[in-house]
């Protein structure tokens, strides 16, 4: 069987050599075994999303010479997909409606209130909540049922060249799978999107790694296979700081303009 990977950038803004790491970690690890790479556009936010720079992310791509195989997968166009899979958890009762915003539950919440993985404040597992304002809600899973319901098993995913790692989902408390503005949410489509498309294997940050626990989860809730994972190093900047539009991280194409080939991006980011 051709092992399958994927390379899955959201159209949010222009790629920068964060990106360019990222996609030559995706292509060489295929390369290495022989695998296909699929091009999937992750656009589920309506707000931040935009078509022009999912053109260029493709554009981008064929600059530095990497090839994808089939069409281009948009997760806009999948939203029946997730909506499906929202109502199998649903149907197991492992999901409850929510408007509390972030703030909501940050001011709600005690000074040491736990935190999850991304720094944001938890609803309490199984505890009391605040109670829901108004408006349209999101949809939770509620962990400790979803965790209740697989007893004694522990979950494992399997992380290349390190081995088994636990996945402890716990510690994203009740993760939002279906947002106010958007009837899904990252967690849930990857997962849908990456057994849909056959995804074997998946290289992508390391600031994902965490995220992990709660796509094994929801692998194992929904009865879909599991890829191993690769979580490579984030390229950070000269200053030791994040790569990013909004800190002034030049994006390829202005790099490009400037005079650099493609060799000398490969270069920068320690691929070539
Ligand atoms: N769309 C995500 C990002 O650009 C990556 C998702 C993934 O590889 O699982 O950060």
């Amino acid at each position: 069987m051709t092992p399958v990977f994927r390379f899955a950038p959201s159209p949010t803004g222009l790629l920068h050599l964060g990106h360019a790491a990222s996609a030559s970690a995706v292509w060489r690890a295929a390369e290495a075994i022989g695998g296909r790479v699929l091009l999937r556009i992750e656009d589920i936010d309506p707000q931040r999303s935009k078509a022009k720079f999912a053109t260029a992310i493709e554009e981008d791509l064929a600059w530095l010479g990497f090839r994808w195989d089939g069409p281009v997968v948009r997760q806009s166009e999948r939203f029946d997909f997730y909506a499906a899979a929202l109502s199998r958890l649903d149907a197991k009762g492992l999901l409850y409606p929510c408007r509390l915003s972030r703030a909501d539950i940050a001011a709600a919440a005690p000074p040491a209130a736990a935190r999850d993985p991304d720094g944001a404040v938890r609803l309490p597992l199984g505890g009391a909540r605040p109670a829901d304002p108004d408006g349209p809600a999101a949809h939770r899973l509620n962990m400790a049922k979803a965790l209740g319901a697989l007893g004694d098993e522990r979950l494992f995913w399997r992380e290349e060249g390190v081995g088994a790692i636990e996945a402890r989902p716990e510690f994203w408390g009740d993760v939002v799978l279906a947002r106010k503005e958007t009837p899904t949410s990252y967690h849930l489509a990857v997962v849908v999107d990456d057994a849909a498309q056959g995804v074997t294997h998946v290289v992508r940050g390391r600031d994902l790694y965490e995220a992990t626990a709660v796509h094994r989860l929801l692998q194992r809730l929904l009865d879909l296979p599991e890829p191993a994972y690769r979580h490579h190093p984030i390229l950070l900047a000269p200053d030791g700081g994040k790569l990013s539009k909004s800190r002034g991280s030049p994006s390829l194409r202005s790099l490009r303009a400037e005079g650099w080939s493609r060799e000398d991006v490969l270069r920068a980011v320690g691929a070539a």
